[in-house]
Formats: C-alpha cells, sequence, structure tokens
C-alpha cells in the first residue's frame, strides 16, 4: 500500500489492533507498524470489564471472547490469614449492563483474534518488525520516520494514533510529559498450572497482607487447561537472581499457600509499575491511546480496558471526520474525555486497589474488611461499589463531557 491518504497506527498490541479492527470496519484505510516480529505473548492483561464487552460486542467479538476465555461472575477480596472477606457478584449490575460479569481472556489472544478478523478486509497493511522512530506533522499530513529490515523509510498518512505503549515514541515525538510516578516496589508475576480453584479461590482473588498481599487469577493459557498467575510486590533492593530463584520464587508460593509437593512454575516475569498519564492527547494530527496515554498498576485490571475505550471513543470520532465532514475538535474532545477519567477514574482506582491490599495498622484492616463485607452483603450498595469498580461509571462520566 503506497497512499498517503490513509491512517497510520504505532504498534500492535491489543490497542493497536483494536484501534485497526475499527477502522477498518469504518473502511478507513490504515498502516500497522509494530516494532517485534509478530504479537507479542508477555503475560500482562487478562481480564475484560463490562462496558469493553459491550464495546466488542458492537463489533461482533465478545461472543468470540467468552468462548476462548472464562467467564466469571465474581470475585474474592481476601486477607492471607482470615481466608475470604468479601465475595462480589457482578451480577447486581444486571440492569446497568447485558454483561454482568468478567471475562478472563489473555492479551495476546484478544490480538490474535483481531488480527485474523482483520484478514477479511482489505486496504490496510500491518508492518511487523517496523519500528516508528518519530512523527512530524505538516497542513496535509503526517510523516513517519519508520525503522524497517531494510533502513529507515518514510511513510505518510492523514493521521498518526500512537498506540506504542508505555514508552510510546509517538508520545515523545509531540512532546508531551508523561506525569505521575513509579512504585519503589517491582511486580513479579508467576504463573503455574496448580488448581489453586480446588481450595475454594474465585476465578480472580485480591489477597491482603500488611507483609506481603498478592493477586491471583485464573486464565486458560496455552492448552486451555487453565494457568493460575500469582502478582507479588517485591522489594526494590532485591537483584533479579536473587527475585527468579527458584527456591525464592517457590518460598514465595508456598508462604502464600503451603503445600508439601513443588509447585510447577512456567512463567516468571518482573515489571516495573508506574502511574502517569499524559498531558495530551492529542497534538494536530497526532493522537495518542492506550498504555501511550496512561499507565497503571495491574490491580484490578483496569488499564488495556481503559486503551480499549479509547480505541473505540477515538475511532468513532474519526470516522464522524473522515466520511461526515465533521471538524477536528471532535479529536479535542477525545482528549477532554479520556484523559478526565483517565485521572479521575483509572488512576485513583488502581491507587486505592493497591493501597487496599498493603494496609499495615491492623485496627484500619479490620475497618476496611468490615466495610467490604458490608458492601457485599447489600445488594444495592455492592452495585454502587461495582459500578466504579467494574469501570462502568468512568464510560458514563467521559460520555458525559462535551
Ligand atoms: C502484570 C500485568 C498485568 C496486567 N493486567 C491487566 C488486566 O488484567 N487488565 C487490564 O485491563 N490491564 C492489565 N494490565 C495492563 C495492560 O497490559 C496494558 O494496559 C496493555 O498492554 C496496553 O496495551 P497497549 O496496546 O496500549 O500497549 P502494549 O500492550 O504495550 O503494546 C504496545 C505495542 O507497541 C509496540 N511498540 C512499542 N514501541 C513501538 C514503536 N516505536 N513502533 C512500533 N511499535 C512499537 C510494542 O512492541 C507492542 O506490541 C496489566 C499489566 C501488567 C504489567
Amino acid at each position: 500500500m503506497n497512499d498517503d491518504n490513509r491512517v497510520l497506527i504505532a504498534g500492535g498490541g491489543p490497542i493497536g489492533y483494536t484501534t485497526a479492527l475499527n477502522l477498518a470496519k469504518f473502511d478507513i484505510p490504515f498502516t500497522l507498524f509494530e516494532a517485534g516480529e509478530e504479537i507479542s505473548e508477555d503475560p500482562r492483561a487478562a481480564t475484560i470489564h463490562p462496558p469493553t464487552l459491550e464495546m466488542f460486542d458492537t463489533i461482533g467479538l465478545t461472543k468470540i471472547f467468552m468462548k476462548r476465555g472464562f467467564v466469571t461472575q465474581n470475585y474474592h477480596f481476601r486477607d492471607r490469614k482470615q481466608g475470604l472477606i468479601a465475595d462480589f457478584n457482578l451480577g447486581v449490575l444486571k440492569d446497568d449492563t447485558a454483561f454482568p460479569y468478567r471475562v478472563m481472556l489473555e492479551q495476546h489472544k484478544i490480538s490474535r483474534i483481531i488480527a485474523d478478523v482483520l484478514e477479511d478486509y482489505d486496504q490496510h497493511e500491518i508492518l511487523n518488525n517496523h519500528t516508528v522512530e518519530s512523527v512530524s506533522q505538516d497542513n496535509d499530513g503526517v510523516i513517519a520516520t519508520i525503522n524497517t529490515p531494510d533502513g529507515l523509510k518514510e511513510f505518510r498518512g492523514r493521521y498518526m494514533i500512537g498506540c506504542d505503549g508505555g514508552r510510546s515514541n509517538v508520545r515523545k515525538s509531540i512532546e508531551v510529559d508523561f506525569e505521575g510516578f513509579q512504585f519503589e516496589e517491582r511486580f513479579l508475576v508467576v504463573s503455574t498450572p496448580y488448581d489453586f480453584g480446588q481450595h475454594g479461590y474465585a476465578i480472580t482473588n485480591y489477597i491482603a497482607d500488611p507483609e506481603e498481599w498478592c493477586a491471583l487469577f485464573c486464565v486458560k493459557g496455552p492448552d486451555d487447561k487453565g494457568l493460575w498467575r500469582v502478582v507479588f510486590p517485591i522489594d526494590s533492593d532485591f537483584t533479579e537472581d536473587e527475585i527468579f530463584d527458584d527456591d525464592a520464587i517457590e518460598k514465595r508460593l508456598q508462604g502464600f499457600h503451603p503445600r508439601e509437593t513443588k509447585f510447577t512454575v512456567v512463567h516468571r516475569n518482573l515489571y516495573q509499575v508506574h502511574q502517569r498519564v499524559a498531558t495530551k492527547y492529542r497534538e494536530g494530527r497526532i493522537l495518542i491511546a492506550g498504555d501511550a496515554a496512561h499507565i497503571n498498576n495491574p490491580l484490578g485490571g483496569m488499564g488495556m480496558n481503559f486503551g480499549f475505550h479509547d480505541a473505540f471513543n477515538l475511532t468513532d470520532k474519526l470516522n464522524k471526520i473522515w466520511f461526515n465532514g465533521a471538524s477536528e475538535d471532535l479529536f479535542d474532545q477525545y482528549e477532554r474525555q479520556r484523559k478526565t477519567v483517565a485521572s479521575e477514574y483509572l488512576q485513583a482506582q488502581s491507587i486505592e486497589n493497591k493501597k487496599n491490599l498493603e494496609r499495615k495498622n491492623q485496627a484500619d484492616r479490620e475497618k476496611f474488611f468490615d466495610e467490604l463485607r458490608g458492601i457485599a452483603a447489600d445488594d444495592e450498595k455492592q452495585r454502587k461499589y461495582l459500578r466504579r469498580v467494574a469501570m462502568i461509571e468512568g464510560v458514563e462520566r467521559a460520555a458525559s463531557i462535551s
């Protein structure tokens, strides 16, 4: 494809692919550049929340996601010593959403499903091994400098959407600050086929502890038999060798769930975690979405969902501009809507989710546990609480911003 009348997309992660499929459905030509050789299988996001299921339903993917992943209506808040504190039931949201549950589906599987669907569409190209180095713009469009297997090349388009993750070159090209902070501790993610479900755990569990909280959730894994992931906080003074040491990992797992036999560990990954929001999402014809625009800790499983909401919001507006003569001011509305909720909901809620797990003072912890028990025991209180946690409020708030 060699046509300037197209959208350039940087990044073939879940948000880049979702942006791409929406454009394909609207019949808007695009070129997607992905730095990697193929879709990354890094074990990261897996939770899909109700409003995201609603959005994907409009493009026919939700049923596929439900078939390929686990559909789960409840999740647990637990204490490491006391066990179950509150069993939250998303069923109370039945009048708020057509999808009152979470679907657990690994992010690389989401991207693959979308890549397969894209094969039925023309007017686009997906170029792996193509890194967007920088992007600039003039009155007619954008010019991206791409590092290709044959050296540096320039590509032109009408707009650029940067979905190139937390270290986004697109964001850097438009000199936007990425305001926020980095947590001192890193997050270790360990995956094991050991079935924690037999001990009464839900598919998703947040487990509080003043010394070592953890999060435990189950995905289908490579063979669809189930793979449990445990997320632990790791003090900054440990070296990677110490963290990844087999005995150290076994000790962490045994500390959380003692058993006589050793755990089989199939993945171990370490993540540096930040809370940041870009100060601008738009500079002229250049826009950013997903982790390029906001990053947060993974507790609550919201980052990717938020990026999907960006992608649906932005492509809907782009369609109106491309075909219906709408003003590019709509891009400013995209920024107002999505940036506002990134601060008010994504950042606020994910920071709170972490605090709730790591509280140290026993009296505070007990008070908080009682609050959670009270919420879970009362359908109306639970509905109010889950509307926020399940991201419904954030979508409604964004829609209310003109
Ligand atoms: C341990 C962990 C668990 C998580 N769990 C959840 C969860 O359950 N639910 C949830 O909603 N979120 C979760 N998240 C967050 C989620 O993984 C991210 O929000 C999501 O991956 C963002 O998608 P993205 O497409 O914006 O960016 P990415 O997934 O980072 O994809 C960016 C893509 O762009 C490519 N790229 C980068 N730079 C360039 C360039 N210059 N040119 C071309 N290509 C480039 C990369 O190779 C990559 O393929 C979790 C994160 C972590 C670390």
